[in-house]
């Protein structure tokens, strides 16, 4: 099987930057159900050019490629021994090519592995089948919305909802708080995989495995069927829209599977994917290994671009800023506001928090813009270059930022899906903003990014070091300000409300 490791690494590098046409189809009405000139449509804009941009480049949609998860089968008597060995160097050398981030993390000392390899990563599953061929299907789900996951054991009471029976509107209900919990967190517009029933491993592996069915295929069990079509319709209507930003597109697909379960236990698992739903597969001749079929996409088709037109335009009411900010700089904004960001900008998420928390911060932070993002970088000769760069979920930081603001004066904090009431006190005692850019926009923000100038704390890996940036026309939508207002806290309020009334039966 001499071509192996290269259809594998093929698959992998597809995977990684190019949508499958269902996804594509289902973003490209997204973006045409929204008005021109909301905050969704501007958001699905930066998407549909990132989406791209990607594509044309060949460089990572999201900055965040996931937890690679392989579904493989293979004929009888196949070596799977030798095929998971492949894989594993495939997903190696895709990760030296920067197509892949080193997101493999030592879960006791929180050390990356840097290649994306270790205990449990990537996920190999092997089944056999009665074909001569090998099929294998690639997931890419990233942490944002591998968070908003949820499992629920009925009968349970939901916040807006009431009471969840083990009965089908029960499971309705636990697929609809999944949805509206995520709110912009998981990169709304979102697709869930649903499994119903099984215990709690198999009924989280079924709901994953959901997500390789189709956006458009059809259920072939009419209640399943008619559920997926209830769950379409009421999440639609919550009015969360893209990142939480509200908007009339809040999920692009909801899949249901069922598995039998113990008399005792009734559990819904939801696996919840964000827009960048990155899913291909290959079909390989089994002693070649060559790709002699791709799964879900046809590469004779070409790929029709997601704009016709021009991508992000300005509309002439962006607001510059210049880092370094000053209080009058952000007092000035208020929710609702796009801005453009330029100048000095440094990156800082999980392990630079908490790291903040118990030593002086190794630059000066007063007046600074800190990025929640954990940038894809290559090393070019002596000089580092970001190839994928969008904001990592905020909500995350929670436990710190009011105290890093408060601490080392920080102006503004960019990020994706919005901070709590800690935060939203600390921005408005002490003068900070909180910036919302588009989850998954890894390309377009890349684009934003003119220098790496420098990098501190690298000893936590890639992702998790600080670099030091000088971008321009970073384009990002204030929604929390510095006088007490969060569009995040309005938006989960109404949907919550709307939820009370579409689901009264
Ligand atoms: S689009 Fe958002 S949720 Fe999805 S992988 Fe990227 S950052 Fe994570």
């Amino acid at each position: 099987m001499e071509s192996f490791f290269d259809s594998v690494l093929q698959l992998i590098v597809r995977t990684s930057t190019d949508l499958p046409p269902d996804v594509r189809a289902a973003m490209k009405t997204s973006l045409n159900a929204e008005a021109d000139g909301t905050r969704a449509s501007q958001a699905l804009t930066i998407i549909s050019q990132n989406i791209d941009l990607a594509s044309d480049s060949e460089g990572a949609i999201c900055q965040d490629t996931g937890m690679p998860t392989f579904e493989v089968h293979v004929p009888l008597g196949a070596n799977q021994i030798w095929m998971r060995q492949q894989i594993r160097e495939a997903v190696a050398e895709a990760t030296r090519r920067g197509k892949l981030r080193p997101n493999s993390v030592d879960s006791i000392t929180g050390k990356n592995s840097g290649d994306n390899l270790g205990p449990g990563t990537p996920i190999i599953h092997f089944d056999q089948w009665e074909r001569r061929e090998i099929e294998i299907k690639l997931i890419l789900k990233g942490g944002g919305c591998e968070n908003t996951n949820a499992q629920y054991a009925l009968p349970v009471e939901l916040p807006h909802l009431g009471r969840a029976d083990r009965t089908l509107d029960g499971v309705r209900k636990c697929i609809l708080h999944a949805v509206w919990n995520a709110q912009g967190k998981g990169c709304a517009p979102g697709a869930v995989g649903v499994c119903v029933g099984g215990d709690r491993t198999s009924g989280y592996l079924h709901a994953k495995e959901q997500l390789f069915r189709t956006l458009d295929d059809v259920n072939p069990d009419e209640r399943l069927r008619e559920l997926e079509a209830s769950i379409m319709s009421t999440a639609n209507n919550l009015d969360i829209g893209t990142m939480g930003f509200g908007g009339r597109v809040t999920l692009i697909g909801c899949k249901v599977g069922a598995l039998n379960r113990l008399p005792a236990s009734f559990f819904v698992s939801v696996a919840y994917d964000c827009w960048a739903f990155r899913r291909l597969g290959v079909l390989l001749d089994a002693s070649s290994g060559s790709i002699t079929k791709w799964l879900y996409r046809d590469p004779a088709t070409p790929i029709i671009p997601m704009l016709d037109q021009a991508g992000f335009v300005r509309t002439g009411r962006e607001i510059a800023l210049e880092a370094p900010l000053s209080d009058a700089d952000v007092r000035n904004l208020k929710v609702g506001d796009v801005v453009l960001v330029s100048g000095r900008m440094f990156t800082g998420r999980d392990a630079v928090h908490s790291h903040l928390m118990k030593h002086e911060p190794p630059v000066d932070l007063r007046g600074s813009v800190l990025y929640h993002c954990g940038p894809v970088v290559v090393k070019e000769g002596e000089k580092w270059r970001v190839t994928a760069a969008g904001p990592t979920t905020s909500i995350r930081e929670e436990p710190y930022q009011g105290d890093i603001i408060k601490r080392y004066g920080v102006r503004a904090v960019i990020g994706k899906g919005g901070m709590g009431a800690k935060t939203l006190a600390a921005l408005k005692e002490h003068g900070a903003v909180y910036l919302n850019a588009i989850g998954g926009a890894a390309q377009f923000y890349a684009r934003a990014i003119k220098h790496v100038d420098d990098v501190s704390l690298l000893e936590f890996g890639t992702p998790e070091a600080m670099w030091h940036l000088t971008v321009e026309n970073f384009p990002a939508i204030v929604t929390m300000d510095a006088h007490g207002n969060s569009l995040h806290k309005d938006v989960e309020a109404t949907s919550g409300e709307r939820l009370e009334t579409l689901t009264v039966v």
